[in-house]
């Protein structure tokens, strides 16, 4: 039985007390949404904070609307709720979509959009017990000095794992973060993941999330999420595909993004797309090329249990599925 070291577990009723907590305890401390990633994490000791801050009572992080020509969600807001909220199925469907792949329908009624943004990275040779990882002398991201994966460099390549952020990626989202100082920032989900598994973010840990902007649809503007894994009743992806497209009368491309994820540290921003298909019905030939782009930028590695070299060859199949989900 794995059981959780002692820790204090603070429920702060502002945000304003939320914030003073996290810089009273500066160091030993992390905020706890949901839990349902925290929670293991900290039974396999990856994380063994002396106090946790809960989000789930702060009305600042609370709610869904519209407002200023963005839909806004409180980053505590949790993923069934997003999967059946009205305003997110209007407005951002491919949202709601992977919220509801997310995991299971137990995690989703705990798991927030906030904590599956800041989700830590997966790897095989992390996301195991404290006794299995120092049987194998610990590794880069936690504990140890050397990287399983690569064998060489500082950086971790652990998969970023999230559902969410592809798609956030996709509809142009930004979130915004407080720090225990009080500063507020902006930081769009382009920017926010860094490439190093070790922290993947651009986030402090100073700081919390506490809301999630994205940019209402112009009209003509379509979107999809595609997600591969293990069993679909529970599992994180294995390999995941956002894709995002305006089409002008005639279904002619405007604009288009895809972010694939699941691969490395961050989600990546499939590149050349526009030379394809801007100006361009999505035809079979068409999302055939994008997919073939996408294969040749997309290179899982060995980080996850599942072959990487299966994993690159289900890219193309994933992209065209989520081409083919806009173009119907
Ligand atoms: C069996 C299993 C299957 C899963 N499958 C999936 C899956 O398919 N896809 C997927 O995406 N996830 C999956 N998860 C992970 C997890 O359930 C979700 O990602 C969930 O959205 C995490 O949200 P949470 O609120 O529970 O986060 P928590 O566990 O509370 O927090 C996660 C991390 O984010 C930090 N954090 C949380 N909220 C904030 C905030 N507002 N500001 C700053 N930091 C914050 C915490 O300190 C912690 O480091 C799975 C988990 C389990 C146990
Ligand atoms: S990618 Fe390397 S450093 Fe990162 S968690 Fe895996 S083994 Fe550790």
């Amino acid at each position: 039985m794995l059981r959780l070291h002692e820790y204090q577990h603070h429920r702060p009723r502002s945000l304003e007390e939320a914030l003073a907590l996290l810089a009273a305890h500066e160091g030993n401390v992390l905020p706890i949404a949901g839990g349902t990633d925290l929670m293991p994490n900290m039974k396999h000791r990856l994380f063994t904070p002396g106090h946790l801050v809960a989000l789930k009572g702060l009305p600042e992080l609370r709610g869904t609307g519209v407002q200023g020509g963005e839909l806004i969600i409180g980053a505590a807001e949790t993923l069934s709720g997003l999967s059946r909220d009205p305003v997110v199925r209007a407005y951002a469907p491919s949202l709601a979509t992977a919220a509801a792949l997310v995991a299971g329908p137990q995690l989703r009624n705990m798991g927030t959009i906030g904590g599956n943004i800041c989700l830590d990275t997966r790897c095989t040779y992390y996301n195991q017990t404290f006794f299995w990882r120092q049987a194998l002398g610990f590794c880069l991201k936690k504990d140890g000095d050397i990287c399983h994966v690569t064998r060489v460099g500082k950086k971790c390549v652990a998969a970023h794992s999230a559902d969410t952020p592809p798609v956030l990626m996709t509809l142009g989202a930004a979130v915004d973060l407080v720090s225990t100082a009080g500063e507020e920032r902006t930081v769009p989900l382009a920017g926010f993941f860094l490439a190093d598994g070790i922290w993947n973010s651009v986030r402090g840990p100073d700081e919390l999330l506490v809301r999630v902007r994205i940019p209402l649809p112009a009209a003509g503007a379509r979107a999809s999420y595609r997600k591969m894994r293990q069993r679909n009743a529970i599992d994180f992806p294995l390999l995941s595909v956002a894709a995002a497209a305006r089409f002008a009368e005639g279904d002619i491309v405007e604009e288009i993004a895809i972010v694939v994820s699941a691969l490395g540290a961050r989600p990546r921003v499939v590149t050349g797309l526009d030379a394809i298909a801007v100006g361009e019905r999505l035809t079979d030939l068409v999302i055939d090329a994008l997919a073939e782009r996408a294969f040749q930028q997309c290179h899982p590695l060995e980080n996850i249990i599942v072959d990487a070299e299966w994993r690159r060859a289900m890219v193309p199949v994933h992209v065209k599925r989520a081409l083919q989900d806009m173009a119907a």
